[in-house]
């Protein structure tokens, strides 16, 4: 099923002619409106006329997260603040928030992006869709509010929060479809069982869409599993729009980027060179229809590549792979590069483990330690310690197949770990040891 099918059919040669015209009109747009563009554009050497291709992007310079925070609150605005209707923040960690502003058009073009998005993986006007996602500054709920209102769906914006309850509206709503994230959809599954509810034959869902955390297929199968329906994978970013960047379709093989929209990249984030189809980097985007904020070649920090060839869908929208991880999560154990969701593809697709783990890390000698501490499930967990004696055995092999290390394992009892009404945090840092 198409949204638009228009425009997610368009051949290659039209697509490119778009992009083409909407590249131009954003260059020359924020360096008449934007100092910090003009600024950076000038640096180069550049006139906005100097770009006439889409493959003269890499001429243009990045920008990053850090000059969202250094241009705080509105220094990347190309609008006069009469023109904007919304505001939403990232959640900084550290410093100042990410504001990200949107005119009425830039509204629209989000919802429509969502309607697209969620109409690939069957959500019709018939379906009642749950909204477990955080309303307010952050993007997620208001942005699949908004996009599944306007399929027609019936919305329950439900939020997060008060998991029981929760679950509770998914089964008396006759809910048929939902969005989360993938550590709370398992944890809703959990939570479904103790209430006596078997999310796969008391619950009526569909399709689940998950995002705004790094998980893997392993964990899809697993929420497939759970819930007898299916789960496609969501991306977005506030500092580009939101959710809504790229999405699954039916095929669950790579998520299409929305071309219309955005302009992709890979780059090596060392050098900053541009990499090839099918090799693995960060992802860089151009908005092509952005008024208030328009971004040129913004560093995301997210590591994927860019798939190679068309898909089977019909869509001609170009395709990203599972996001691996940021660029700044990867360890370094033992002189290997190790990333959080290879030990997530490694064991969430193993019998007996629970649907939880953890990755604790300590620092002796300069090097990282790591220690992953698994969940049993019920039935592994009560049979005895010659069970999980089992069971770590095997998790340990597995990452050692996956990612080529010894690493530690330790087998915990089921729901043992903390669970969260939010984004999960896998990686744990210990003190620090000196030798
Ligand atoms: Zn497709």
């Amino acid at each position: 099923m198409f949204w638009q099918p228009k425009i997610e059919k368009m051949p290659p040669k039209s697509l490119l002619e778009i992009q083409t015209r909407r590249l131009k009109e954003t260059i020359k747009n924020v360096f008449e409106k934007n100092t910090f563009y003009r600024r950076k554009i000038l640096e180069k050497g550049l006139r906005p006329t100097d770009i006439k291709k889409v493959d003269q992007l890499e001429m243009l310079p990045f920008t990053t997260k850090l000059d969202f925070r250094e241009n705080y609150p509105f220094g990347l605005l190309a609008c006069s603040m009469s023109k904007v209707v919304r505001l939403h923040a990232s959640s900084g960690t550290t410093g100042d928030p990410t504001i990200v502003a949107y005119t009425r058009g830039d509204v629209e073009n989000w919802t429509d992006c969502i309607a697209r998005c969620l109409t690939m993986t069957g959500v019709t006007e018939k379906d009642v869709f749950q909204v477990i996602l955080g309303y307010g500054l952050f993007t997620g709920g208001l942005g699949f509010h908004y996009g599944a209102e306007k399929i027609g769906a019936t919305v329950v914006p439900s939020a997060t929060g008060n998991t029981r309850r929760q679950v509770k509206l998914m089964r008396d709503l006759k809910v048929t479809a939902f969005t989360s994230i993938p550590s709370y959809t398992l944890y809703l599954a959990e939570t479904a069982k103790a209430s006596g509810i078997d999310p796969e034959k008391d619950l009526n869902i569909n399709s689940v869409s998950c995002g705004a955390e790094v998980w893997s297929e392993a964990t899809r199968r697993r929420i497939e599993k759970e819930f007898g329906c299916k789960a496609y994978n969501s991306y977005g970013l506030s500092e580009v729009c939101g959710p809504g960047v790229a999405f699954e379709c039916s095929m669950q093989d790579g998520l299409h980027l929305w071309s219309d929209h955005f302009l992709a990249e890979i780059i090596d984030p060392k050098t900053g060179e541009r990499l090839e189809v099918e090799e693995e980097g960060e992802l860089v985007l151009t908005t092509l229809t952005r008024e208030a904020m328009p971004l040129l070649r913004y560093r995301t920090g997210d590591l994927t590549k860019i798939l190679d060839g068309p898909c089977n869908c019909g869509r001609t929208h170009q395709r990203i792979g599972w996001i691996k991880g940021r660029c700044d999560d990867m360890l370094k154990v033992r002189g290997v590069n190790l990333f959080p969701s290879q030990i997530e593809a490694a064991i969430m697709g193993l019998e007996g483990v629970g649907n939880s783990y953890q990755i604790l890390i300590s620092r002796r000698e300069h090097l990282d330690e790591v220690t992953v501490e698994v969940e049993a499930t019920e039935g592994s967990w009560g049979e005895g310690e010659s069970s999980t004696e089992e069971l770590a055995e095997r998790v340990r092999t597995e990452i050692r197949a996956v990612t080529g290390l010894n690493i530690q394992v330790k087998i915990v009892p089921p729901s043992s770990i903390p669970r969260v009404e939010g984004k999960v945090k896998r990686v744990v840092r210990g003190d620090v040891e000196t030798a």
